[in-house]
């Protein structure tokens, strides 16, 4: 009779924990939430809104020539957002100075702030990172950035806004 008592007492913790759940201040629904703030427009939307090397470069997975983008030097302290939806992107904590011309991260704000996906394009097989919010193109990430990850997030200018922390 006891080991019945504590089996629906267990039960009941169960339907008890699903219930919380499934309000939604709660983390391991955020996820979810994440996934329902995502952006959805249309090229032509796109190409409205913004100048037409961001198009090229976010929507058109075009790439900025080296050196030429305003953020690949800059040193000051901040946050990188999409240029097309201010999604954040990458902290200046994590820039480094690559030498490549292009603005250098060794990872991303967060985990989910970004999409990575392989990219066969140009005979190379590359992974491409995208804003995880609203899909603009914003550049690769390689396995030769330093410590701690040993990654280097490869990123237009073009992409990316900055906003200097006060
Ligand atoms: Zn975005």
């Amino acid at each position: 009779m006891k080991s019945i008592t504590i089996a629906l007492f267990i039960l009941f913790c169960f339907i008890r924990i699903d219930y919380i759940c499934a309000q939604e201040e709660i983390p391991c629904f955020k996820k979810n939430n994440i996934m329902s703030e995502k952006i959805n427009k249309s090229d032509s939307e796109w190409k409205e809104e913004l100048p037409s090397e961001i198009y090229r470069v976010t929507r058109e997975k075009g790439t900025e020539r080296a050196f030429t983008g305003k953020y690949y030097n800059l040193k000051e302290n901040g946050v990188y957002y999409c240029v097309c939806c201010k999604n954040k992107l990458f902290d200046s904590n994590t820039k480094f100075d690559s030498g490549t011309g292009w603005p250098s991260f060794y990872a991303p704000f967060k985990k989910e702030s970004v999409h990575e996906e392989q990219d066969k394009s140009y005979g190379m097989i590359r992974t491409e990172v995208t804003c995880n919010k609203c899909g603009a193109h914003l550049g690769h990430v390689f396995n030769d950035g330093p410590q701690p990850t040993g990654l280097r997030y490869c990123i237009n200018s073009a992409s990316l806004i900055f906003n200097k922390k006060e």
